[in-house]
Order: C-alpha cells, then sequence, then structure tokens
C-alpha cells in the first residue's frame, strides 16, 4: 500500500524554492529506489547452473523459485524451499557474496514501482537529487550510474548526486552519518529523506526534523531498531 502523503514532498520542494533555499531530496538506493530481489534470484540461478553435476536438484528448486520468494539472504531463501545441506547452503553464502557486490549484478535490480517517474519530477521541480546508498567505490559505481539511467532515473543532467561508502568494510550507519555532514554543506533545505533501514530513517528524522522522512517498506536488516512513528510508511511511489 502506497501513501497518499507522497505528494507532500512536491508541495515541500516549491515552498523550499520559493523561500530561496534549494530543496534536497535524499533516496537510498537498494530496497528503497531499487528492489534487490532479481539480483540475488539470478545469483541462485547462476549457482545452480555451476553446481549442476554435484546437486541436480539444485536446478529445479531454483527453476521454481521466483522474484517474490526472495528475502533478506539467498541462503535462507534456498533454506526455505527445502535445502538443509549446511555445507551447501554455506557455499552459496559465499557465491552470493563474491557476486552481489559487483558492477554487472546491479543491472538486473528492478525500480520499485513509480520510483523513478518520482526521482524525476523531484528533480523537474528543481530539488538536487541526493542518492546515498551504502553501496561502495571499487566495484559498484559503474554499475550503480548504469542501473540509474537504465530504470529512467535522473542522472547526467546537474543538480544529481552519488554518494557512494568509500570502501567495503566501512560500517553503514557511520557512513551515512559522515554523509549527513556532505549534505549540509550544500546550505540547502532537506525536504525528504527514503530508505528502507528504520535506523538510517530514524537518524534522518533526528538530523532534519523539519522534513518529511519515508520509510519503505520493502525489506529490512534483521534485528533492525524500531521505526520512529513520526516516518511516513510507503511500500511503493505510485502517486495516489
Ligand atoms: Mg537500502
Amino acid at each position: 500500500m502506497g501513501s497518499p502523503r507522497l505528494r507532500e514532498v512536491f508541495t515541500r520542494i516549491d515552498a523550499a524554492s520559493a523561500r530561496g533555499k534549494l530543496p534536497v531530496c535524499v533516496f537510498d538506493l537498494d530496497s528503497t529506489l531499487f528492489s534487490t530481489a532479481p539480483r540475488n534470484l539470478q545469483i541462485l540461478r547462476e549457482f545452480a547452473r555451476e553446481h549442476a553435476a554435484l546437486h541436480p536438484e539444485l536446478g529445479a528448486i531454483a527453476a521454481r523459485m521466483q522474484v517474490a520468494d526472495m528475502g533478506w539472504n539467498v541462503h535462507d531463501d534456498l533454506a526455505r524451499a527445502g535445502v538443509t545441506d549446511a555445507g551447501l547452503l554455506a557455499a552459496v553464502k559465499e557465491f552470493w557474496k563474491e557476486r552481489f557486490f559487483q558492477d554487472e549484478y546491479l543491472l538486473h535490480d528492478h525500480e520499485v514501482p513509480g520510483a523513478a517517474a518520482f526521482v524525476e519530477t523531484c528533480h523537474a521541480k528543481g530539488a538536487l537529487i541526493y542518492y546515498l546508498t551504502g553501496r561502495h567505490v571499487g566495484g559498484m559505481e559503474i554499475g550503480s550510474v548504469q542501473a540509474l539511467r537504465r530504470r529512467g532515473f535522473p542522472f547526467w543532467l546537474g543538480r544529481c548526486v552519488l554518494h557512494l561508502k568509500p570502501d567495503f568494510d566501512m560500517d553503514d550507519r557511520a557512513f551515512k552519518d559522515d554523509a549527513i555532514a556532505d549534505i549540509r554543506s550544500y546550505r540547502g533545505e532537506v525536504v525528504a529523506s527514503f530508505e528502507n533501514e528504520p535506523g538510517n530513517a530514524n537518524m534522518f528524522l533526528a538530523a532534519f526534523p523539519e522534513a518529511l522522512h519515508v520509510l519503505l517498506l520493502t525489506m529490512h536488516s534483521p534485528g533492525a531498531e524500531p521505526p520512529r512513528r513520526e516516518l511516513v510508511r510507503t511500500d511503493d511511489f505510485l502517486l495516489r
């Protein structure tokens, strides 16, 4: 179910512009603008193909599984589908880790419904689009830009920032903390943020209490902190 409050973002962009301020909209990528389920499914199917000789049963399981069956971890998804071999589940986890964070796999991601048109409208209204992602420099930067363009998100137009984590090992939360300082450096007005991780959404709410903070109800990490009541909830970007 989407949120009727999404349109409020456009009103806020207009209001900030009218005050002579640069409106800033912050968008997370994974599980916010993009669904990563097709990326996970692709990796799982490659694993099944490459291990067909030793584990012929995997082929049928992988063929049966759909985008909707993909959750937070591919090995958990496989376990739910009936795979019990611990060694095999550990191997799929390793195989996944070697691919999920790579440029070419990002191109499998789908847009969360309505996301590209929504971001496009924000940009056309004059907002600075600040893509903020825990994807890292040194393996995911080219694929990120290609995926944004392929799915129709604004980029290469000016007023579009793509901020990636400087290295793979940096803590995601510490990175987003640093990013807040960068966002402030524009001396604009943050009008909205969009996140699927409740902890990050709470953090943006604390940093920019005047803005509208949207929590995407797609998926989030296990053990995530509870989302604050003030967050606007939606599972897509379709305007109602
Ligand atoms: Mg995310």
